[in-house]
């Protein structure tokens, strides 16, 4: 099988493996407890802590672990929403190709009274700085932009962002989960006040994450209970993955630059091969984008189809989010960058990774160039198309 879903979820490294097996031999204790084996979980999360703060350039006391980047964008949001509502500010921006976590946290927000404004990509997928400066008002409580999307990989000015906001002393929160272990980040230099990360999306285990909240910043209570998190998320600690996200963070940002340049290399050569594909277009910007990530749309099919061929040639690959497949509402991330919703369920994304080779982008490349065809030539649409009957909307 070749494994082109890495935006999805990757494989758990063997670094984390050890770290997560290490934890339930040896921390197996409640870092709560008073006696000695607690006190060694406790010295263990400790150090797990630090790892992750370091790997945004944070304090460790700023690091507050989460069952996962759900729901550190849940708490940031909310938190920041009800913190701006006690001064009377109940307005908040975010952009139209944020994770659903992100979104639907929004959306229930603007049900409860707040005011939600979208800022726009442009046909790239790029937020411009100036399109939230612009959107910025006096009762603006919280910007919430994303690191690097999920689904067409492109990269947000961060740092600008961070810095407009700060000047307007706006609290910015990022949801960076495809971003951490994968690109540098430094919350001081980036003005982040915010971010959240997840481990399963760099060779951690899933249903853990982290929520990094500058000090100073208010955070609230989500989950109420036990006084663990500095009483701001109660809970048993789930050492072992704790552990292992650390362990893959660490990992992770030891070798970004080599994983990086590998992963690039692959992601330039499939995008050439794909775009050889006649009617093809690349989705999101060719430069502002995570080093894995290939994002198509091919005219005349659809993307479901592709799919399970794929899938059947032994390539998983997805089509955009997962948390949307199995839906048939195009994605909302291909609608904000203007693609018309014939051509958004003609859509392919294909995450690589470090553990990914040359050879895989050969595979993948003459298989979907095979599997659209195929589906072309069975397609009404296409042949519609091709009569002219239609007109193309991907030239
Ligand atoms: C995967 C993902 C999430 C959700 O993280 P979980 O740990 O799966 O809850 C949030 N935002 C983005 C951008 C993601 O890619």
């Amino acid at each position: 099988m070749v494994y082109a879903d890495n935006a999805a979820t990757t494989k758990t490294c063997s670094a984390a493996q050890q770290a997560m097996l290490n934890a339930m031999e040896q921390f197996w204790g409640n870092p709560s407890s008073l006696h000695t084996p607690g006190q060694q979980a406790k010295e263990a999360l400790q150090t797990a802590r630090e790892a992750v703060a370091r790997a945004i350039g944070a304090q460790p006391r700023e690091i507050y672990f989460t069952s996962g980047g759900s729901e550190a964008d849940n708490q940031a949001i909310v938190s920041a929403a009800k913190f701006g509502a006690r001064r009377g500010k109940k307005h908040l921006i975010t952009t139209a190709i944020e994770h659903h976590a992100v979104l639907h946290t929004m959306d229930q927000l603007s049900k409860e009274g707040f005011e939600v404004t979208l800022v726009p990509v442009d046909e790239s997928g790029i937020v411009k700085v100036e399109d939230v400066a612009a959107a910025i008002r006096e009762d603006t409580a919280l910007v919430s932009i994303m690191y690097a999307n999920n689904e067409i990989g492109t990269i947000q000015p961060i740092a600008e962002i961070g810095a407009l906001c700060r000047e307007r002393k706006i609290p910015f929160h990022t949801d960076a989960v495809q971003a951490v272990g994968h690109l540098p980040i430094d919350v001081d230099a980036q003005n982040i006040d915010m971010l959240s990360l997840s481990g399963h999306k760099f060779h951690g285990p899933r249903g853990v994450g982290a929520l990094y909240v500058r000090r100073g910043t208010p955070l609230l209570t989500f989950i109420h209970g036990g006084a663990q998190e500095r009483g701001f998320r109660a809970g048993t600690e789930n050492l072992p993955a704790i552990m292992g996200m650390a362990a893959a963070l660490e990992d992770a940002c030891a070798h970004m630059e080599e994983n990086d340049a590998h992963a690039a290399g692959l992601r330039d050569a499939l995008i050439e091969k794909l775009s050889a594909i006649p009617h093809s277009a690349l989705n999101g910007d060719r430069e502002r984008r995570l080093p894995g990530n290939v994002n198509f749309c091919f005219e005349g099919i659809e993307g479901e189809s592709l799919l399970l061929l794929l899938d059947d040639k032994g390539i998983a690959a997805s089509s955009g989010s997962a948390c949307t497949s199995g839906s048939l509402d195009p994605s909302h991330v291909l609608l904000a960058i203007g693609r018309p919703h014939e051509v958004a369920h003609g859509s392919l994304r294909l995450t690589l990774d470090r553990d990914n080779t040359m050879e895989d982008v050969e595979t993948i490349a003459a298989a979907t160039t095979e599997v659209v065809e195929y589906l072309r030539n069975m397609s009404p649409v296409w042949k519609a198309l091709q009569r002219g009957e239609r007109n193309y909307v991907i030239q």
